[in-house]
């Protein structure tokens, strides 16, 4: 497994392996078993893996949640590596954003509710760091998680309104058998918390916006939203305050058949 931390690195490690098919599976570190699946995909569908470990600064609203964010590089090397990743792609920030940038990619509708309504300039700069990587990886696949749903509505606009030749995978929600979505930030959660959280998925599971409120209102936890959002397939999703941490989650709503 090549770790590049340039993008002229990344560059020369892709340039022999254009013929074949390559996938790209974006990630802040951190990893778990809903990045496992991730991986996964990409490895029984491409010639190629390429993993991205960036923690974009420019997305997180708070410095704390940016400077409290999980980071251990050396287990993450690890589990891409056990789970045949070819290309690691670490960058640093300077590498990304040096002095003098100043190119931002606006979804300007998508990424202005619920998400990013509470949290403003979030999509922006994720769909920014997102074209970086497109560009520099140049991938026929890109693989995302069902779990951050919104991202991956902005990223399909991103992609068809710029013309951008990638197909786009999602990987449905990873849970942990209680039912709580898998998350770099569950860490951060004490035994108590922990408990109180599991609300979250079972007011989702109830399809019902009403519904879902009401359980999460109940279990006392902090409400940013919880909403039918307009994506395909419409989408019951919320973001929760559980003490300091701030969980979000989602569930598709099948049409009925
Ligand atoms: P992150 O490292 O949090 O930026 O996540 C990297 C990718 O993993 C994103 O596409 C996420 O949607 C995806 N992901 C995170 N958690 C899960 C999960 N529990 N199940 C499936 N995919 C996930």
């Amino acid at each position: 497994m090549i770790v590049a931390r340039t993008i002229a690195d990344a560059r020369a490690a892709l340039g022999e392996r254009r013929d074949g098919r390559i996938g790209l599976v974006p990630t802040m570190g951190a990893l778990h078993a809903g990045h496992r699946a991730l991986l996964d995909g990409a490895r029984v569908s491409c010639d190629t893996v390429v993993m991205s470990l960036f923690v974009n600064p420019a997305q997180f609203g708070h410095p704390a949640d940016l400077n409290g964010y999980p980071r251990d590089e050396a287990r993450d090397l690890r589990i891409a590596e056990d789970a045949g990743v070819d290309i690691v792609f670490a960058p640093t920030a300077a590498e990304l954003y040096p002095p003098g940038y100043q190119t931002w990619v606006d979804v300007s509708e998508l990424g202005a509710v619920l998400e990013g309504e509470h949290r403003p300039g979030h999509f922006r700069a994720v769909a920014t760091v997102c074209l970086q990587l497109f560009s520099i990886v140049r991938p026929d696949v890109v693989f995302f998680g069902q779990k951050d749903a919104q991202q991956v509505e902005v990223l399909r606009r991103m992609i068809t309104d710029l013309h951008l030749e990638l197909e786009l995978v999602v990987v449905p929600t990873v849970r942990d058998v209680d039912g709580l979505a898998l998350s770099s930030r569950n860490v951060r959660l004490s035994a108590g918390e922990r408990a109180r959280a599991l609300a979250l998925p079972r007011a989702l599971a109830t399809r019902d916006a009403a519904t879902a409120r009401a359980i999460l209102d109940a279990a006392g936890l902090e409400i940013e939203y919880v909403a039918v959002a307009p994506f395909t397939p419409p989408t019951l999703a919320a973001a929760v305050r559980v003490g300091s941490t701030r969980l979000i989650d989602n569930v598709p709503i099948e049409e009925e058949s």
